[in-house]
């Protein structure tokens, strides 16, 4: 049980690689907190842990992620709850393709508002009540085309790239106050919307991966875990890629 006794927020805990990290953190021992857009999606993803394991200790909410406001009473919430926050995981994100010659400005602007301004909003709030306590961990979800780029939608890998200049960044920034910063970039992972791709897609897709295969949410979660736990307690401002070595 790497994370006996923490208590840890996951953003975009309702699905696909946040369920997967939310899973693994409980099966450790932690106390989660998910964090999800809508009621509907929190309660089916609370039901279906409760299912597996009724005495994992999970609850949830759906603070608007562009709201700081939101987010901050969110957390100052889950502090008078749980007495403590030890974990933050930004991993709620979303993606578009699209030509540049087609590209919406409101279409860049909305994926930098989820996927880079909230984990500003989100890393303040959380980082006030680490560096109280005497520190924690903030770990965010990057990509792996944040480093090698995709040809068409160019605001989601520059929303990546933001993800590992603010992740170095705040490793820098926040050592001093014992809160390590890391985050993970998967390759191409096996979520609802990689499911659904026709094998046309998806098999030459795979024979671009060393390893053979695209990856499985818990191979992402796994490197979380160990970034979570005191197994990393002297790794910081790193961007662990989990791609099965594809990195083009
Ligand atoms: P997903 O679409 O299955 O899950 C996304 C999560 O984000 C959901 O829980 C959703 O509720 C949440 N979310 C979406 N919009 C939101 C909003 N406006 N407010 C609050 N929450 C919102 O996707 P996933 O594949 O599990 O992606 C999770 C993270 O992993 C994302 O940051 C994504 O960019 C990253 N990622 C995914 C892959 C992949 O191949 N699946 C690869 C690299 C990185």
């Amino acid at each position: 049980m790497l994370l006996q006794n923490k208590v840890a927020v996951v953003t975009g805990g309702t699905r696909g690689i946040g369920l997967a990290i939310v899973e693994k953190f409980l099966e450790n021992g932690a106390s989660v907190i998910l964090f999800g857009s809508r009621k509907e999606t929190v309660d089916k993803a609370l039901s279906s842990l409760n299912e597996k394991n009724p005495a994992w200790q999970v609850s949830g909410m759906f603070p608007d992620l562009n709201k700081p406001d939101e987010i901050a009473r969110a957390f100052s919430e889950i502090k008078q709850k749980y007495g403590a926050l030890d974990i933050l995981v930004n991993n709620a994100g979303i993606s578009q393709r699209e030509s540049l010659y087609t590209y919406k400005p409101e279409d860049f602007e909305k994926i930098m508002n989820l996927n880079v301004l909230s984990i500003l909003y989100a890393s303040q709030a959380a980082a006030r009540i680490m560096k109280e306590q005497g520190g924690g961990v903030i770990l965010n979800t990057s990509s792996m085309v944040s480093i090698y780029g995709q040809p068409s939608g160019v605001g989601y890998p520059a929303s990546k790239s933001a993800v590992n200049g603010i992740t170095k960044s705040l490793a820098r920034e926040l050592g001093r106050d014992h809160i390590r910063v890391n985050a993970v970039a998967p390759g191409v992972t096996e979520t609802d919307m990689v499911k659904a791709l026709p094998d046309a897609v998806i098999q030459p897709l795979i024979a671009t991966i060393p390893l053979g295969r695209v990856g499985k949410p818990e191979d992402v979660a796994n490197a979380f875990l160990f970034l979570a736990s005191d197994m990393a307690s002297y790794v910081s401002g790193e961007v662990l890629s989990v791609d099965g070595a594809a990195r083009s």
